[in-house]
């Protein structure tokens, strides 16, 4: 078959594949099904209970895509037409979660079913069918940093053996049940063993991808206007909400966590690396993040800030951040990952990925995208509540 002028890194012809996108309504699932679309050959059938952010490409698909993706609603939890689209696909990619922190200690349980129990049979139609499967785990798998249980100045904390994370050496580190923060965590790791283990016992083709923050256009919702009122998205979204609103961004305990951001754009680079490359992606755990790209929270509000005053041109308000406490903010049971610095070693030699876009350059990139797409119906939303 013609491989659409595809080569992979070895130089071989990339045959056109079908694949069969779970999640592929969400936001990683919709920036892929574009690149996709837009630069390779491959077909995709699109699985997700809801599909407003990938309509453009599906509702009905554009005449010079016809034929190359079809949506299919249904709910991977209790549905039967899973398997045959299992089985109709090359490969199948996994990224149906419930992956908002908000919910890991309010709905512990719909988040163990939703990242453990619903994702089993994805893995077992696969093994038993002998389809390749890309598994979407998360960083939050490492959970603390082995420094982070060291005193605040501690000279260790700044060795890299303490705080980077590896996929295959790095321990993974949760707090105690009680904290249902690492419910997410806790099914995530259990589905990458049991991912691991059917390639070792069954011989499953996979490959585990674990997401380092990534950010950008679509992620997750404004509330009250395209998600919940009361809904509490991620870090980005809350910020981003504030911003629109004029009121100031939340910093949950002081901000001091830190994370490193990385663009969607540059992380579907990776992914479609290892769609392409089988045979050095198969079998690996693959971090996929921009260690150059770490903040704190606080230092990301600022930034937003900024960033958020040039492209509106709107002044930042007088105070723009506020501290507020995890139990306020999240309720009972929420703990922090304090720090996540991905090792890109195995992902480098592999597929020879590297991030590209430093934050400044993203946050400009995803806030503009935010006004433009909020900001109007953001005023409409806030004259009604006060109408009411
Ligand atoms: P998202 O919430 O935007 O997308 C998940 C999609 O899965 C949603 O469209 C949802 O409707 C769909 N889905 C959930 N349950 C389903 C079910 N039972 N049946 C059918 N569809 C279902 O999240 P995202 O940011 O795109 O994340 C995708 C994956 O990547 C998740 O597995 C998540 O844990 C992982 N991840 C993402 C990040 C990140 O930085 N964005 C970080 C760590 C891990
Ligand atoms: N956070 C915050 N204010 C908010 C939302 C999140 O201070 O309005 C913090 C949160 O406590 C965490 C970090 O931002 O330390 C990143 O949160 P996110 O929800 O994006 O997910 P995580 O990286 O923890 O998986």
């Amino acid at each position: 078959m013609a491989s659409g002028g595809r080569t992979d890194l070895d130089g071989g012809a990339v045959a056109p594949l079908t694949i069969c996108v779970i999640g592929a309504g969400g936001f990683i699932g919709s920036h892929l099904c574009e690149k996709l679309m837009a630069e390779t050959p491959h077909t995709v059938l699109a699985v997700d209970v809801y599909c407003d952010k990938i309509r453009h490409l599906v509702d009905p698909p554009p005449p010079h895509l016809a034929g190359r993706i079809a949506f299919h609603r249904l709910n991977i939890k209790n549905d039967s037409r899973l398997e045959g689209l299992i089985k109709m696909a090359d490969l199948t990619i996994n990224l149906a979660a419930i992956c908002t922190p908000a919910d890991y200690n309010t709905r512990p349980l719909d988040t163990i079913y939703s990242n453990f129990i619903d994702a089993l049979p994805v893995v077992k139609y696969c093994s038993e069918n002998s389809k390749r499967l890309i598994h979407f785990s998360t960083c939050e798998v490492y959970g603390k940093t082995i420094g982070s249980f060291l005193p605040k100045d501690h000279p260790l904390r700044k060795e890299a053996e303490f705080y980077v994370l590896t996929e295959d050496e790095s321990p993974c580190i949760f707090g105690p049940i009680v904290k249902q923060r690492w419910s997410y965590a806790c099914a995530k790791q259990l589905i990458e063993r049991l991912v691991f283990a059917e390639g070792a016992e069954n011989g499953l083709e996979f490959t585990i991808v674990r997401p380092f923050n990534w950010i950008g256009p679509r992620m997750d919702f404004i509330p009250g206007v395209d998600g919940p009122s009361e809904g509490v998205p991620r870090v980005l979204a809350c910020f981003s909400n504030n911003l629109l609103r004029r009121e100031p961004l939340k910093l949950v305990d002081g901000g001091e966590s830190q994370r490193t951001f990385v663009y969607i754009k540059d992380a579907i680079e990776a992914v479609l690396l290892m769609i392409e490359n089988p045979a050095r992606a198969n079998g690996h755990i693959f971090n996929v993040g921009n260690p150059d790209n770490e903040v704190t929270v606080r230092e990301l509000a600022e930034m937003m800030t900024e960033v958020y005053a040039k492209v509106s041109g709107e002044p930042p308000l007088e105070e723009p951040v506020i501290d507020v406490s995890a139990k306020e903010f999240y309720g009972e049971g929420y703990d922090d990952s304090d720090k996540r610095i991905p090792d890109m070693t195995l992902i480098n030699k592999q597929l020879g990925w590297n991030p590209k876009t430093p934050l400044k350059d993203l946050l400009e990139t995803t806030l503009t995208y935010q006004h433009k797409t909020y900001k109007e119906a953001v005023k409409t939303q806030m004259c009604l509540a006060t109408a009411t």
